[in-house]
C-alpha cells in the first residue's frame, strides 16, 4: 500500500481516510490499544478525551462484549490511590464510582506467627490519614471493569474489536500494522500493549523481563461481618506472608491473603466451612463473626519488569511492563501511572504536530515510568522477603524498625503522601489537573 495516499495529517493528528475493511487496507487509527483491561481501557478513554478532536482509537480486547456478565468474575477489591482517584475523575469514570468506593481512614500493621494469640500493633497510620480529602480507597475490580467496559461504549471516539486477539505486529519507517486472530488488520503511528503479565506482543517485540514467580498463592475473597470496620485496612505480617483486611462499603471487608503456594492450593480446593474457618483464625474477633460473599479466587505472585518500555512504535503499559507482588495494593495504581504519563506525553507531541510513534516522544514515556515503576517493584518485593519467614532474630530487627517508624509522624506522613501518589515526578492527570 502507497502510505502517502491514505494518510492526512490535521494539526499533527493522523486522520482515518479509510473505514475498516478486513481486506487487503487496514483500518487506520491514530492509535492502537492491544488490551482493554483496567490499563487499556483507561488509556483509550483518557486519549478519547483529552486529545485533540478527531483522534481515533482501535481498542482490542479477548473478553467478548456481547452481554453485562461478559468477563470472568473478578473477586478482588483494588486498593487505589488518591492519584488513581485524580485520573478516574479526569476520564468521567470516578461520579459512578464513589458511593461504591470506600475510603480508607486509618491503617494497622502487626508481625507475629499465626498462632500468636495476641497480634500487637507495630505500626500504624491514623492521624496521618485524617486529611481534607481521603488518601486512598477500596474499590470491588468487577465494579471498576464495568464502569471502564460501559464507558467504552458510549465513546465514538473509540472503535471496539471484542472479542479478538493481537496477533503479531509490523513497524515500518511511519506505522505500525497490527493483525488481529479475526484476519482483521488496524494502521496507526503507534501501538500500545496493555495485554497484561503474559503480554504477547512483549514478546514479540524482543523486549525481554527480570521476572521471577514467588513461592506463594494470592487468594482473595470478599468477607461479610458482624460489626463495622470503620474504614480501617489491616495488614497482618504472618510467616507464610501478608494477610490483609481491607473495609469495602457496608459491614464487608476485601482479603488478600497471601499464602505458601501447597497450602494455598489445599486451602482453595477445601470446603467453605474448613476455608472460613481459617479465615476467622486470622481475623480475630474484633468484626465479630465472618462470613463468605461470594466466590473466592488465587492468583500466582510473579514480580516482573521489562528491561524496556519501548519498542520501535510500541508503548508498554501496566501489568504488560511491569507486574509487583500484591502485598501494598499497588500493581494497578503503577500502571495507572503509566496511563497517566503516555497520555500526557501523547497529547503534548500532537500539539507541537509531532509523530506519536517515534523514538523521542516513546523515550519521554519510559524516562518518565521506567525507574519509578523499578523502584516500586524492589520496595514490594524486598518488603515481603523481609516478611515473609519465621526467623526470629529478624522478626526482632523489621519490629525494632516498625516501631521506630510508628515513633516518627514527619516519615509516615511522608509514607502515606507516597503511597497516594503525590510523591516524585507526578503526571498531571494524578494531580487533578487538566492536560
Ligand atoms: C491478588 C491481587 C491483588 C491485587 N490488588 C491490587 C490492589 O489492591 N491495588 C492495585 O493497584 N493493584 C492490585 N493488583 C494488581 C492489579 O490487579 C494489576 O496491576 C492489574 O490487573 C493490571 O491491569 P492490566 O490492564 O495491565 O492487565 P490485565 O488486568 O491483565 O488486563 C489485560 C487485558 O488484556 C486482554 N488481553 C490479553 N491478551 C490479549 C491479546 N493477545 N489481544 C487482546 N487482548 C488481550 C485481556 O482480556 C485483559 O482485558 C492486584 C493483583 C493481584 C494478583
Amino acid at each position: 500500500m502507497a502510505r502517502g495516499a491514505d494518510l492526512a495529517y490535521t494539526g499533527g493528528m493522523a486522520t482515518a481516510l479509510k473505514s475498516k475493511t478486513g481486506g487487503e487496507d487496514p483500518a487506520r487509527y491514530d492509535v492502537v490499544v492491544a488490551g482493554g483491561g483496567f490499563a487499556g481501557g483507561t488509556l483509550a478513554l483518557a486519549l478519547a478525551k483529552l486529545a485533540p478532536k478527531g483522534f481515533r482509537v482501535a481498542l482490542v480486547d479477548a473478553a467478548p462484549r456481547e452481554s453485562g456478565s461478559h468477563r470472568a468474575p473478578d473477586a478482588r477489591g483494588l486498593a487505589l490511590s488518591a492519584a488513581s482517584k485524580s485520573l478516574l475523575e479526569a476520564i468521567g469514570l470516578w461520579a459512578g464510582l464513589e458511593a461504591k468506593a470506600q475510603p480508607i481512614c486509618s491503617i494497622e500493621i502487626t508481625d507475629s506467627p499465626l498462632n500468636a494469640s495476641l497480634r500487637p500493633h507495630f505500626l500504624g497510620f491514623d492521624e496521618e490519614m485524617k486529611t481534607d480529602a481521603p488518601r486512598a480507597y477500596l474499590v470491588e475490580a468487577s465494579d471498576v471493569l464495568h464502569a471502564i467496559d460501559a464507558a467504552i461504549t458510549k465513546e465514538p471516539a473509540i472503535e471496539l474489536f471484542a472479542p479478538d486477539n493481537v496477533e503479531a505486529y509490523a513497524t515500518d519507517a511511519f506505522d505500525v500494522r497490527t493483525k488481529l486472530a479475526s484476519g482483521t488488520t488496524l494502521e496507526a503511528p503507534l501501538l500500545v500493549a496493555a495485554d497484561g503479565k503474559r503480554s504477547r506482543l512483549k514478546e514479540q517485540s524482543g523486549i525481554k523481563c527480570i521476572a521471577w514467580s514467588y513461592p506463594q498463592l494470592g487468594i482473595v475473597a470478599t468477607v461479610a461481618h458482624e460489626r463495622p470496620h470503620h474504614g480501617k485496612a489491616v495488614q497482618h505480617f504472618l510467616p507464610a506472608g501478608p494477610f490483609a483486611i481491607l473495609p469495602l462499603t457496608g459491614n464487608r471487608s476485601s482479603i488478600v491473603w497471601t499464602e505458601e503456594k501447597a497450602r494455598g492450593q489445599e486451602l482453595m480446593a477445601g470446603s467453605d466451612e474448613a476455608f472460613t474457618a481459617e479465615l476467622t483464625r486470622r481475623f480475630g474477633h474484633r468484626l465479630g463473626a465472618i462470613a463468605l460473599e461470594g466466590p473466592r479466587q488465587s492468583f500466582p505472585l510473579e514480580c516482573q519488569m521489562a528491561r524496556s518500555f519501548v519498542a520501535d512504535r510500541l508503548a508498554l503499559i501496566g501489568d504488560a511492563a511491569h507486574a509487583v507482588h500484591p502485598l501494598a495494593g499497588q500493581g494497578l495504581n503503577i500502571g495507572w501511572r503509566d496511563v497517566a504519563a503516555l497520555t500526557e506525553t501523547i497529547v503534548e507531541a500532537l500539539r507541537l504536530g509531532l509523530d506519536i510513534g517515534t523514538a523521542t516522544t516513546l523515550e519521554r514515556y519510559q524516562r518518565w515510568r521506567r525507574f519509578d515503576s523499578a523502584f516500586s517493584a524492589t520496595v514490594m518485593d524486598g518488603l515481603n522477603r523481609l516478611f515473609s519467614n519465621d526467623s526470629v532474630p529478624l522478626r526482632a530487627i523489621r519490629d525494632l524498625g516498625l516501631g521506630l517508624v510508628d515513633r516518627a509522624p514527619g516519615l509516615k506522613r511522608f509514607l502515606v503522601r507516597e503511597a497516594a501518589g503525590g510523591t516524585g515526578s507526578v503526571p498531571r492527570l494524578l494531580k487533578g489537573e487538566g492536560l
